[in-house]
């Protein structure tokens, strides 16, 4: 998906939803996955055993499953593991990209210029797949030019390769072994030829970034020429989206969140914890008010939305329905579907800028996040696993923490907030 993006920071520091379904490779898998992030995990590492064992227990599974023997042999010739992929799967990046950075760049002038013209161009296209699978064209257009620039960037890497490798190298072995055998059945269907199945050094693969099972799964060939052409037709990869997005409960006509004020004083972030819900109505008993009149003419009112503040109380502040939802279900980043929302509403022409960001804010790093972890957990506010991952544990134990503190209880960890736990921390040790 979006390594070019810092998708690392997006997991965490805006926040996973546990509560959401997945599609990244962090979260658990029982559900499909569209993209795969560039993200280290704690599994720890097994025996590895050697390449050619390894090799021919792959070759006697994939041809148990039907794939033809020439066909593994084609896909594997001359197969080692590629070093990029390795080093890209072991990366932990020290710093993290705020919000409003990863925003500038995911809504930038071009993509919304590209974008716009693409809506015209394709708009017989965007039509016909609206009607079948009932999606808007600026959500597909804006899914299109996040995970591929519009086609653009597909990835360079061949498919097979990079998931042997990740396959091979014994980290979450089983989930890129089961893409890799989805994989091969993709090749053995004909929809793709070998040397045609590029994607991301994760394996995401075409226009769409959809992961082998998932495009099993998902992918549709809409321009009708026999092939699931995800790759290089954009009829097919823009209506593979709308599928996937339809089958995740999108709701055409329905807004994905709206910008909301909210009231200077007394206003309890804890509300924002993704997880309470509330109508409009309940949200205007309590000061929120919308920031535009978008909301006006639709039937709004009493669709539960959840508060969502992507930078903690001192941002931009959103009200978000179910629409939401769908979108993190295509990549469970709450940053990445802000930057569709906020994409696509600019690609309708309807794009506001957000309040203002906290931009003075520093972003703690890893190490700081870890630090937080620890010392929460010392404090006794469970924070789980002290990972430099912040999430709904780590925001549950900073939100109760500030509530103790008589701190606005966002959740949201920066610079103050870590000074504060230093502080508890010493003055209880
Ligand atoms: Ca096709």
């Amino acid at each position: 998906m979006l390594e070019r993006l810092s998708s690392f920071f997006i997991l965490i520091m805006a926040g996973l939803l546990s509560s959401q379904v997945s599609a990244n490779t962090l979260a658990p898998l029982a559900l499909p996955s569209v993209s795969s992030t560039a993200t280290a995990s704690n599994t720890p590492l097994t025996a590895v055993p050697s390449l050619a064992q390894w090799r021919a227990d792959l070759r006697m599974e994939a041809i148990s499953q039907g794939i033809a023997p020439l066909l593994f042999e084609q896909a594997f010739a001359g197969f080692s593991p590629d070093p990029q992929v390795i080093a890209a799967d072991q990366s932990q990046p020290e710093f993290s990209r705020p919000v409003w950075e990863y925003l500038d760049s995911a809504v930038s002038s071009w993509r919304v210029a590209r974008g716009k013209a693409l809506l015209v161009e394709h708009a017989k296209t965007l039509q016909a797949i609206e009607a079948r699978y009932p999606v808007e064209p600026s959500i597909l257009v804006a899914v299109w030019g996040m995970e591929s620039s519009f086609g653009r960037q597909i990835g360079s890497k061949n498919v097979i390769r990079s998931l042997a490798t990740l396959a091979y190298q014994g980290r979450r072995s089983d989930f890129w072994r089961s893409q890799l055998l989805a994989a091969l059945h993709i090749l053995q269907e004909g929809d793709i030829i070998p040397s045609g199945m590029l994607g991301s050094w994760a394996g995401a693969m075409g226009q769409t970034q959809f992961m082998p099972t998932t495009y099993r799964q998902y992918a549709v060939d809409f321009d009708a020429d026999g092939r699931r052409d995800i790759w290089n037709s954009s009829a097919d990869a823009l209506a593979s989206a709308a599928n996937y997005l339809s089958l995740s409960g999108w709701q055409h006509g329905q807004p994905w969140g709206l910008e909301v004020q909210l009231p200077t004083r007394g206003f309890n972030y804890a509300l924002a914890d993704g997880v309470q819900t509330k109508s409009l109505s309940q949200w205007r008993a309590l000061g929120v008010t919308l920031r535009s009149d978008t909301a006006n003419g639709q039937n709004l009112e009493q669709q539960p939305t959840t508060l969502f503040l992507p930078s903690g109380h001192q941002g931009p502040a959103y009200l978000l329905l179910d629409n939401f939802r769908s979108i993190l279900k295509y990549n469970n980043s709450t940053s990445y579907a802000l930057a569709i929302g906020l994409l696509s509403n600019a690609l309708e022409g309807d794009y506001r800028a957000p309040a203002a960001w906290p931009k003075h804010e520093r972003m703690l790093s890893r190490q700081e996040r870890i630090e937080l972890q620890t010392l929460l957990n010392q404090l006794g506010f469970s924070s789980g696993n002290p990972d430099g991952i912040i999430g709904v544990n780590s925001r549950q134990a900073v939100r109760s923490f500030q509530q103790v503190q008589g701190l606005p209880a966002d959740g949201y960890p920066n610079d103050a907030l870590l000074n504060s736990v230093r502080k508890a921390a010493s003055k209880a040790y």
